[in-house]
């Protein structure tokens, strides 16, 4: 078995982290894993954990495919490694993999995503996440799946005009976010998909209705702004919102929302819109136009909303336009502040979105779709995995110091399938030093069988 070579290194290595370093991020998720029921009648020759566990890996791994995962599986060295690193003493085959996971029902998979927040909160490191007062947490939808032939009960439908039927699963994800961060660490998310007796589509707000009192029963005590595009702009979501004691800053257009636009302008007309402008030390101007309480729109006057209206223009001359409702007060100290908090959703749908389809996470590859739960619980344990990574990111400097040797995320986590497929690794921290100091860190044993 591998073990740290003990001759001195230069310069004295960084330290796992206790309690934010991979093998103490996936030991809470395990523990949560072996609380979910295992509803498979006769004796299992794979243990639910040992399933949940392996299908992480797949996506903590940045595998492509199950089949490229599968034909390394039953290597001794890949099985010593699944059981040192990931906890696994049996891996699946990739048809039983899919198999059991379709069984597995996502409310029970929110337990892991809330139990390492709950971590982040109790060591109060979501203070450096603190925006306004709270924490900002931006729900996105995003398509997870579509096709034109493969389809299970839970899937969406879309008719085309040339009879066609499209199918689709969709996701809405909440996150925490900050302006100034670059991490995003989702909650948890909640599936846009076909629901039991339903007659329409499901939908994002529909999926918003769900997701966002499971929020506050995950988090009761926690101040949080929530983020939203236009079409959260509603009476009915913003009367949710305040019940549940959310506060908010939502995207909201012309087209959307005329009535409050137009009472906007009649304010203006008359002098009571705030407005002023500034450049900034990097030459942008940037305007602004606030108001306190205006009615929502004619059918629901009575809520009242404070609306922010902001456009940039760059050195360069590019202009850029945006406007959000809030419940925040706004006052010409707060109004930067709120627009930033806002523009964050922006950057999030653009950023985090982008990371999960196009770089290392295959948000949108097809692992299999299954009959019940498949595809939502392959795409939940992907955005798990990018919780761990994220918080590693955030918290763990033997993890930042790998990630810094090897320059991109790509780059780190091809490095780490080759040494994971090509040698008997034996801890996290042992790969993570061999990656940053090569064979003066850590010892890594070839197989030699
Ligand atoms: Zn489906």
């Amino acid at each position: 078995m591998a073990k740290v070579n003990q001759a001195p290194l230069k310069t004295k290595p960084p330290k796992l982290n206790k309690n934010f370093s991979i093998p103490a991020l996936l030991s809470q998720i395990r523990k949560d894993f072996n609380k979910i029921p295992d509803h498979r009648i006769s004796t299992p020759k794979f243990s639910l954990p040992d399933v949940l566990m392996s299908g992480l890996a797949i996506f903590g791994l940045k595998y492509r495919s199950l089949l490229d995962f599968d034909q390394k599986r039953n290597k001794e060295r890949v099985r010593a490694n699944l059981r040192d690193l990931y906890g696994v003493i049996q891996a699946p085959c990739d048809t039983q993999l899919r198999t059991v996971l379709d069984e597995v029902s996502p409310a029970d998979l929110c337990t892991p995503f809330i139990s390492i927040h709950h971590r982040l909160l109790s060591q109060d490191l979501l203070k450096n996440y603190e925006y306004l007062g709270a924490i900002l947490v931006s729900a996105d939808g995003t398509g997870q799946f579509s096709s034109f032939k493969v389809n299970c009960p839970k899937c969406c439908q879309k008719n085309h005009h040339n009879g066609e039927i499209e199918y689709y699963h969709q996701l809405l994800v909440a996150s925490i976010v900050h302006p100034d961060k670059s991490q995003v660490l989702p909650l948890f998310p909640e599936p846009i998909t076909y629901q039991d007796g339903a007659t329409k589509n499901d939908c994002e707000s529909n999926a918003s209705k769900r997701l966002l009192p499971k929020i506050r029963d995950a988090f009761p005590d926690q101040k949080i702004i929530i983020l939203q595009d236009s079409l959260a702009g509603n009476g009915p979501h913003l009367n949710l919102l305040k019940n549940l004691g959310f506060s908010y800053i939502i995207g909201v257009q012309p087209g959307d929302h005329q009535s409050l636009f137009e009472e906007v302008k009649t304010r203006l007309c008359a002098g009571k819109v705030e407005e002023f402008e500034e450049r900034g030390e990097d030459g942008i101007l940037r305007s602004y136009r606030f108001v306190n309480e205006v009615p929502l729109n004619k059918t629901h006057p009575d809520i009242l909303v404070n609306f922010l209206d902001y456009r940039e223009v760059r050195k360069d001359g590019k202009e850029y336009h945006f406007s959000w409702i809030t419940d925040i007060h706004l006052v010409k100290t707060n109004v930067c502040l709120v627009m930033r908090g806002g523009r964050t959703r922006w950057k999030i749908e653009n950023e985090n979105i982008n990371t999960l389809k196009n770089q290392d996470y295959h948000l949108e590859h097809n692992y299999g779709h299954g009959k019940k739960h498949l595809a939502t619980i392959f795409a939940m344990l992907m955005l798990l995995a990018f919780l761990v990574d994220q918080v590693q990111e955030l918290c763990c400097d033997l993890f930042k110091a790998a990630r810094q040797e090897c320059r991109s995320r790509i780059s780190l986590w091809e490095t780490v399938r080759g040494l994971f497929a090509g040698f008997f690794v034996g801890c996290w921290e042992n790969l993570w030093l061999v990656i940053i100091y090569g064979s003066k860190g850590g010892v890594l044993q070839p197989d030699t069988s």
